[in-house]
Parts: C-alpha cells; structure tokens; sequence
C-alpha cells in the first residue's frame, strides 16, 4: 500500500522545545514546518525545518526524487534547505510548483503547473494542482494525488475549498480516499485568518458538505494539518475534540496508508 508520511505539521508559530528538548526528536506538542512524504520519494513542500524533519525521520536527501509545493510562503517554502536538498546529486531534483510563480535560482529541474491539468510524478503517480483560498501572492495550489487509483487531496493551506475545486472534485464522481485539511486556527470563533485558514468550527460545517457534494464518502479518512500549537489545545484534546467529526489530528512522523 502507498504511504504519506507526515513530517512536519505545525503553522509559522513554532514551539520554543524545537530548540531545547525536542531538537533530535518528533513531538506531538512541538511541531515543524508543514511537510509530508508520498511513497518514500515525492517531497510536498520544504519548509524551515525540513532537513531537520529529514534527519529525524532518517530519510537520505538521496531518495527525494520530487518536490511538490503547495505554495511559496516560508514555513513551506526555504529556497536555502531546498538547495541544500538539491546538492550533489547525478539527476536534478525535480520541482513542481504553481505557474506564474517566480522561482529562485534553485539548480533543480522546474515543473510549473497549471491549474487543473495532471502531470505525471512518477509510474502510476499523478498530481494536480487545485485552486486553494489563500494568499494569491504566493500562488497557493491543492494538490490532488493519485496513487496506483487511490486519490489524496492534500489541502493545506487554505480555507473553505474554493468551488472551482469543489466542482472539479465533484466532476470526477470518484471520493477521495484520504483527505489531509488546513486546520490552522483551533476552536477560536474570533479568528481573523477566516479567509485563508480552517478553524475547528470550520470543519464542522464543511465535513457533511463534502459529503454531500460526494466529494467525500464514509470511506474517506480525513486528516487535519497546520495546526497552530498557540491556538490549539494539545494534540490529545485536539484528537478527542476531532474525533467526533471524524477526523484524525496529524503529528510529526505519523505514518498513514493511502
Ligand atoms: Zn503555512
Ligand atoms: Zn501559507
């Protein structure tokens, strides 16, 4: 079976233990920078804490063939870890990332995508990147997998789905089978990100509308990322506060099956 490894889950504001008692460790309570790992080799983002995250896992920067960014803002975007991740390598890593946005001079083998249009990653590995609500000035994108037939929709960030997303999730007729989702700002109602992140609340409302919209079915396991650890109550009460949505919080080093 395919795997996603999570291994970074937090938003930008980072736990203090990252440098003290969680420096060479993965904890639930002190998150890095969003990251995951498809089939042990496609990269979704690099962030400022991804060759930490790497180490920890041990994960070579050798298997790392892809990387896949869902947008360019710095807690998923480092251009200094990416060239680091890039070095010395026989074959260019390869990086996919949304047209329009302007990349650095990165020595790697770019791959911009445009919306809605699918791309081969590998044999029987496709991704397509979605529109997501979130900042324009960082050419945010979903990321849409498929897997060997089983379909990820990576959501992060971002809030709500846009209904061009929405629509073109719908038009497949085809659940998703996993559905990892922003869910950056807690259970605060108050909450100003309202337009580019998901609240607890939030998810409340969209997980039947998913359903409803087939875009979802009793099958599909639901994850929820980015969480901010200054907005979140820890990642045990976050568990039982999620529980009964029927979504699992996601933490540094979990592993799940596609
Ligand atoms: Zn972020
Ligand atoms: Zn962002």
């Amino acid at each position: 079976m395919p795997a996603l490894q999570f291994l970074g889950t937090c938003a930008h504001d980072y736990s203090k233990r990252l440098q003290t008692d969680c420096r060479d460790r993965f904890d639930p309570d002190a998150r890095r920078s969003s990251c995951a790992l498809l089939c042990g080799h496609i990269l979704i983002d690099c962030g400022d804490h991804t060759l930490d995250s790497l180490r920890i896992a041990g994960i070579p920067h050798g298997k790392i063939t892809d990387l896949v960014l869902t947008h360019l803002h710095g807690d998923h975007f480092n251009a200094e870890n990416i060239r680091c991740l890039a070095a010395g390598r026989s074959v260019p890593l390869r990086i996919w990332h949304s047209a329009g946005a302007a990349m650095p001079e990165l020595s790697c083998e770019l791959h911009p995508m445009e919306k809605a249009v699918t791309y081969s990653l590998a044999e029987g590995i496709t991704v397509t990147g979605l529109d997501a609500n979130h900042d324009a000035n960082v050419h945010p994108q979903h990321l849409l997998f498929c897997i060997g037939g089983r379909r990820l929709l990576y959501a992060t960030d971002g809030a709500w789905i846009q209904n061009s997303t929405a629509n073109y999730l719908r038009r497949a007729k085809a659940p998703l089978h996993t559905l990892v989702i922003d869910c950056t700002t807690g259970e605060n109602e108050a909450e100003w990100r309202l337009g580019e992140h998901n609240s607890i609340p939030m998810l409340r409302v969209m997980m039947p509308a998913l359903r409803a919209a087939g875009i979802t079915d009793d099958n599909t396991r639901v994850y929820a990322t980015h969480l901010a650890p200054s907005l979140h109550k820890s990642h045990a009460e976050t568990a039982e506060i999620l529980r009964p949505l029927g979504i699992s919080p996601t933490q540094d080093g979990l592993e799940i099956l596609l």
